[in-house]
């Protein structure tokens, strides 16, 4: 089973809010040779129908495919247009990357995974978050003894999909004294963060906002809700302690932290194997 889910949003620096628009739709579909299912801007050739308004998405964008190799892959459809007028990005197996026009692409092994086509500005997106549920083959799992259980890193994966590049940095600033085992003082001050990562104070409010949403409905930090209570975090504008929960999450699940820190800090040596 190949679940997608479609989400129109516009996130324009002047409007303080990552304003979703109400356009968010579900498709399932079997996992069968054969199976095919669009996405773009024509109502009337994709399951997936974009707002119609927005033209830097193709009539067909993008197309999901239950090859005979027996794997989802995905297409992005080379249209009239010789140079792209659209940013196509894809987060799967824990990586982001751009996606090549016309290029097609196995959606890959995990579980979850997103692709956000954007125009060039970056201002309006079209993401469409996936999930996959494929029948267990037996020769996909040799070694039945040295299976990782999956289920500790799919809400962080997902989460870190939900993020943006931006977000992550933010999240990773912020997180910093954890990252360096506390040894280095994070950014206190809305003002700091936005002259460590050279943002404008409307872009990290923005990031701050979505961070804080995000992480409140993952989950992912029980002892967030616990602590704080079901709305804390929405209607209080300050939470110094829910942030460093929050840092501390991010770091301990992977999510913030892997790559270099904004600071130019070194974060401390893990031994290996553990
Ligand atoms: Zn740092």
């Amino acid at each position: 089973m190949l679940e997608l889910i479609l989400t129109a949003a516009t996130s324009d620096d002047a409007d303080l809010r990552d304003q979703e628009l109400p356009r968010s739709r579900t498709v399932k579909m079997p996992s069968e040779p054969g199976q095919r299912l669009g996405v773009g801007r024509d109502p009337s050739r994709c399951a997936l129908a974009t707002p119609k308004d927005w033209r830097f998405v193709s009539r067909v964008h993008l197309e999901f495919t239950f090859t005979d190799e027996r794997r989802w892959s995905v297409e992005w459809l080379q249209g009239s247009h010789t140079r792209p007028v659209a940013l196509v990005q894809i987060d799967r197996e824990g990586v982001s990357e751009p996606v090549p026009y016309g290029a097609t692409l196995p959606l890959g092994g995990r579980r979850a995974g997103r692709i956000v086509i954007s125009d060039l500005a970056r201002r309006r997106r079209v993401i469409v978050e996936w999930r996959l549920s494929l029948p267990q083959q037996a020769d996909d799992h040799p070694g039945q003894g040295d299976n990782v259980p999956e289920t500790q890193d799919v809400a962080p994966f997902v989460l870190q999909n939900r993020l943006s590049d931006t977000e992550i940095e933010v999240l990773t600033a912020m997180s910093c004294d954890w990252i360096h085992g506390r040894q280095v003082k994070r950014a206190k001050s809305t003002r700091e963060l936005c002259s460590l990562l050279h943002l404008s104070p409307a872009t990290v409010e923005r990031c701050k906002t979505k961070l804080r949403r995000e992480f409140y409905s993952s989950g992912l930090c029980p002892e967030l809700n616990e602590l704080l209570g079901p709305n804390y975090l929405d209607t209080v504008r300050h939470v110094h302690g829910g942030w460093d929960l929050i840092a501390q999450t991010a770091v301990t699940h992977g999510i913030a932290g892997r790559g270099p820190c904004p600071c130019g800090g070194q974060p401390p040596r893990r031994t290996p194997g553990v």
